[in-house]
């Protein structure tokens, strides 16, 4: 295990830190919508979609299908030089299932957003049970000369949870997924939500034993929030679906994050979505508040990403504290556009790390 890749201020191994270790600058993922569907919701897979999922609570508007990608891109880029000094781009398509169409449609896409010379990579949001062979063996060609990783959407690795949700899909096709681009040099993102109706806390931190001993390279997490138009909302207002508090999102995370080997980059911890759809929980943070309430929790208790794996037990170990450069707010915000880096206003932050904003 590595010991350079905790931070010493944020306590995990953030998707910051580690792209700025992989490319030796700083990195944004600028979001992009490629005009897909999802499989979940015409009928292939399934109809309704997941009970949580509107797409409008986490895609910006600029990136609306119907606008050019490469203007998409110029656009987002443009964003994130301007307000982070972003000097690379990793294009993201994040909306509905970027996997779910024709070959040739995927080739364009993918190839079209690795023509501007900064774009490092590109990072492809999809369901586990919707990757082609021959899907896999683009994204293979392309990881050989460009930075290419695969967000799976697992969510639960309990099937009555994942069956509760509609998701459509069973732990055995993300399990399959994992193994099908294992060791092609594609990385691979798990994507993960607290607070199902249903779940419990040590359900959730059995995922963290399990992710552990998967060829993961990173994760995004996220409490489960109802967002307008959705079957949770539904649930919500007729009190089927009881949000989490912060208090306890907070611990559990944490004791996730303690689960989980150093060398798996940590990309979210917090769902948020515009104000105008928000329904619950109603905690009114903003990104980066999330990710000092983690960080001070695990600050609090001496401890760190991975401590509680064999060798690294009790606190923070010395040897996974050397990582001291300052390093950018990217480490502290998310990276996806439109994520909008809030300076910091709450009191928990410390003097220490305020001024390394900018
Ligand atoms: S969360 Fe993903 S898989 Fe589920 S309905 Fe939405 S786009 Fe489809």
């Amino acid at each position: 295990m590595s010991g350079n890749l905790i931070h010493n201020d944020l306590r995990i191994n953030s998707y910051g830190s580690y792209l700025r270790r992989r490319f030796h600058c700083r990195v944004s993922k600028v979001n992009v919508d490629g005009g897909f569907t999802c499989p979940n919701r015409d009928g292939v897979k399934g109809t309704g979609g997941c009970i949580f999922c509107n797409n409008n609570s986490f895609s910006p508007e600029s990136t609306q299908q119907n606008i050019p990608i490469e203007t998409q891109i110029a656009e987002g880029i443009a964003y994130h030089r301007l307000r982070f000094g972003s000097v690379k781009f990793v294009i993201y398509f994040q909306k509905h299932t970027n996997t779910y169409s024709s070959l040739d449609k995927l080739q364009s896409l993918y190839r079209r957003a690795l023509v501007n010379p900064d774009t490092i990579g590109i990072s492809i949001g999809t369901r586990p049970d919707c990757l082609a062979d021959d899907t896999i063996d683009l994204l293979e060609e392309l990881a050989r000369t460009r930075y290419v990783c695969v967000e799976l959407g697992l969510q639960s690795m309990d099937d009555a949870i994942l069956s509760r949700i509609n998701r459509g899909h069973g732990l055995s096709e993300y399990l399959s997924a994992v193994e099908r681009l294992a060791g092609k040099g594609i990385d691979i993102c798990t994507h993960l939500i607290y607070g199902f109706p249903g779940e419990t806390r040590e359900g959730f931190l059995e995922t963290a034993d399990l992710i552990a001993k998967l060829p993961v390279n990173s994760l995004k997490i996220h409490q489960l929030h109802a967002v307008k138009g959705t079957t949770l909302a539904g649930m919500y207002a007729r009190g089927e679906f009881l949000p989490l508090a912060h208090a306890e999102y907070v611990t559990t995370v944490c004791d996730f994050l303690e689960r989980i080997p150093p060398d798996i980059a940590i990309q979210r911890l917090y769902g948020s979505a515009p104000l105008a759809i928000r329904v619950a929980p109603a905690w009114g943070l903003k990104n980066n508040q999330m990710w000092y309430s983690v960080i001070n929790e695990l600050k609090r208790r001496k401890s760190c990403q991975g401590c509680r794996l064999p060798g690294i037990t009790g606190s923070i170990r010395p040897d996974l504290t050397i990582n001291r450069s300052p390093h950018p707010p990217s480490d502290l915000q998310s990276i996806e556009s439109g994520s909008g880096y809030v300076p910091p206003q709450i009191s928990c932050i410390k003097k220490s790390t305020e001024r390394n904003w900018p």
